[in-house]
């Protein structure tokens, strides 16, 4: 059997898909894309998508399926791991007519999990790369092990935002679910274990014929 090379990952925020994400896309070849660190970049750069989004990223809200599916389009090529898209049905039935997929991870996580991990994360404002306090702290305090810049807090990674986030999550992205076990190529994993423990089993699950 050929290996998954078109993979979506799902989850709560916080379940360590960009973490994984990261990993498998080394590990298999191909690319990783981040919808959540696209639109952090426009808000960087100050660009027009970049303004619109804002307001709903520090909130915690969805941005606009119509947005999110213009950014994406045309980013996808032959092998990819799409970590935090499709949010919505609108957006798996777009991603439908854009590709086909190999499968679906599900990265699972409790709620009380989720906020325990999201408070302790930091992220570095230079190069985005991500930290926890928790697990992989840095090796100076507050400071990017790679590049050096200063690790902060994200704005969407406070108490309100964190309960919103997870809510909109419930209400909108567990019904994406139903939509990919219904194509047999849904298979779920347990977040609450180490990354390197989650990385072998998300490996082997994508090896494994479909569920
Ligand atoms: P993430 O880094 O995946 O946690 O995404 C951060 C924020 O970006 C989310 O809380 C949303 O406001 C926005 N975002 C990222 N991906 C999407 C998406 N597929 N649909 C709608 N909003 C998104």
């Amino acid at each position: 059997m050929s290996a998954s090379r078109r993979i979506i990952l799902l989850g709560p925020p916080g379940a360590g898909k960009g973490t994984q994400a990261e990993l498998l896309a080394e590990n298999l070849g191909v690319e990783h894309i981040s919808t959540g660190e696209m639109l952090r970049e426009e808000v960087r750069r100050g660009t027009d998508l970049g303004r619109k989004a804002q307001g709903y990223m520090d909130r915690g809200e969805l941005v606009p399926d119509s947005l999110i599916i213009e950014m994406l389009g045309g980013r996808l090529g032959e092998g990819f791991i799409l970590d935090g898209f499709p949010r919505t049905i609108e957006q798996a039935t777009a991603l439908d007519r854009l590709t086909k997929l190999d499968r679906a991870l599900l990265i699972g996580l409790a709620q009380d999990e989720v906020v325990r991990r999201l408070t302790a994360r930091r992220v570095c404002e230079r190069c985005g790369l991500n930290y926890n306090l928790l697990f992989h702290p840095p090796q100076v305090e507050g400071v990017c092990d790679v590049c050096g810049g200063k690790l902060i807090r994200r704005n969407d990674d406070n108490p309100e935002a964190i309960r919103r986030r997870y809510r909109v999550y419930q209400a909108e992205t567990a019904p994406v679910k139903e939509f990919y076990r219904k194509r047999s190529i849904l298979a779920e994993i347990d977040g609450v274990r180490p990354i390197e423990e989650v990385f072998r089993d998300a490996l082997d699950t994508l090896a494994g014929s479909a569920p």
